[in-house]
């Protein structure tokens, strides 16, 4: 071939590449889907109607359930907040961030700049994005939302419990060690000890608002609600509802937040171009009693690796592309809603490595495989506490804060958690979901198989049982300034 004809060639490629690169990356407005998460804070996986719960209570999110996809083995990425938020919003488990557990007012760090959040992907598109709720990843200024490409927030920077006790909940023991709780809005506070009965509304009516004013364009739309993390607390128009106590108001009002978001979609003509999930940060907080969630059939709850601890509700909807009714019996992780959202957008992921994979072939494809060869990783903090292959759980023994044998707290009260050591523990979740029969001993095969893959992550995670620092692991950020 002449050098003239190969130049003309090399060209022709090169424009064809520019032009694919660019028009991935730049999709037409009317193509491209709203991404609405609305994300309960410590809501059990029997919480709701469509997981066993009460169906009078949460008729919303039922509704929401039948329309789109259901996943029976959901996972948050940990089980306490900060960390189950930096993995959704990353798609790194937590511990590659350095962000775990939960973060506290005292703290002067947060999630680092070097890592992209789900709205910055999104802002490749140009997304109009907005989180109302909880945010958990960073309280100081340079830590806000609004530093982490989104463009408007509403809400509580940390847990609604961290702050000195509220004047109406007798038996709580006070946290003076903390400042009261601030409400902000864009980067100013504008309430100290805000009404707690008004925030899912205030989050609500926000979110409502935002999707009317950017109709018009692509939007992100995140809803970390505060409730129904303790202390609990309900408008006046769903207290004494349900008929069943104040734990039960508090999912009947989050179930209306989710009806208001939906119907907003509906009356703007939006809901056949929106993905909507719905999903909690981890298990429900037993250890308040009548204040805490069910875990339905699961074992144990917030703070453990047990499954009650991990195991979360997680809805799907986008009518035309995930078929009514949908129900996904593949494990699948918080992780995995970043790539699934840069696929389904033409977003470039980051050039550090993730964790998640796309599932959208799980919700669309009842024969698709699991990209994860199913295999995740339980940690809590620094400790590689669990891990899953298939329907096989393996648990590295650790201590744990056990709601089994404790007292459980009433009325905002805690109760008294037990702390108990356990040992190796390997469970069939296809025929054991309770985790009662640990098979470790009679399945010395299993065992062995994944503790080599448990291995493998210790090397690029670290493990604090074994005192072991991960190759892969990447800083979160320091800010010695002061808060907001
Ligand atoms: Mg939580």
């Amino acid at each position: 071939m002449p050098n003239c004809v190969r130049r003309a060639c090399a060209a022709v490629l090169g424009l064809l590449f520019v032009n694919l690169t660019v028009s991935s990356w730049a999709a037409e407005p009317e193509s491209l889907p709203n991404i609405v998460i609305i994300y309960a804070d410590d809501l059990g996986y029997g919480d709701l109607g469509c997981y066993g719960g009460q169906p009078s209570v949460t008729p919303h999110l039922d509704q929401l359930a039948k329309q789109g996809a259901r996943f029976t083995d959901f996972y948050a990425a940990q089980p306490v907040c900060s960390a189950s938020r930096a993995a959704l919003l990353t798609g790194c488990y937590p511990n590659r961030l350095s962000i775990v557990g939960a973060l506290s007012p005292r703290q002067n760090y947060g999630l680092s700049h070097r890592e992209m959040t789900l709205a910055q992907l999104l802002k490749q598109q140009n997304y109009a994005t907005a989180i109302y709720g909880k945010w958990h990843l960073g309280h100081h200024v340079n830590f806000l939302p609004t530093t982490f490409g989104f463009d408007d927030y509403l809400g509580l920077p940390y847990s609604n419990d961290m702050s000195p006790a509220p004047e109406d909940s007798p038996g709580v023991p006070p946290k003076t060690q903390f400042p009261p709780l601030p409400l902000i809005d864009g980067t100013k506070v504008v309430a100290t000890t805000p009404d707690q009965s008004q925030l899912t509304t205030q989050y609500t009516e926000r979110a409502v608002k935002f999707i009317a004013e950017h109709r018009e364009r692509p939007f992100l739309l995140y809803v970390p609600h505060s409730m129904p993390h303790v202390p609990i607390r309900v408008s006046d128009k769903f207290r004494n509802k349900t008929g069943q106590g104040l734990y039960a108001d508090v999912i009947a009002e989050i179930d209306w937040s989710v009806g208001q978001i939906l119907a907003a979609l509906d009356q703007h003509q939006l809901a056949e171009r929106t993905l909507v999930i719905f999903s909690s940060d981890n298990g429900p907080w037993k250890i308040y009693g009548n204040h805490g969630g069910s875990a339905g059939p699961l074992r144990e709850s917030k703070g453990t690796v047990y499954e009650g601890g991990i195991r979360v509700p997680c809805l799907a909807r986008w009518p035309g592309r995930i078929a009514a009714g949908t129900v996904i019996h593949e494990p699948a992780i918080m992780i995995d809603w970043f790539p699934t959202i840069a696929g389904l957008t033409g977003t470039k992921l980051p050039e550090q490595p993730i964790d998640g994979h796309d599932i959208w072939p799980l919700l669309t494809q009842p024969a698709a495989k699991n990209p994860h060869d199913a295999f995740f990783f339980y940690y809590r903090d620094g400790e590689l506490q669990a891990m899953r292959l298939g329907s096989w759980k393996l648990l590295f023994p650790h201590d744990v804060g056990s709601v089994e044998g404790a007292e459980l707290g009433r009325d905002g009260a805690p109760g008294k958690g037990v702390r108990r050591k356990i040992g190796l523990e390997l469970y069939d979740l296809s025929n054991d979901l309770g985790e009662q029969h640990n098979l470790a001993e009679s399945r010395p095969e299993i065992v062995a198989t994944l503790q080599s893959r448990a291995d493998q992550m210790r090397e690029d995670l670290g493990d604090r049982l074994q005192g072991k620092t991960g190759k892969g692991v990447r800083t979160h950020e320091e800010f010695p300034a002061a808060s907001p």
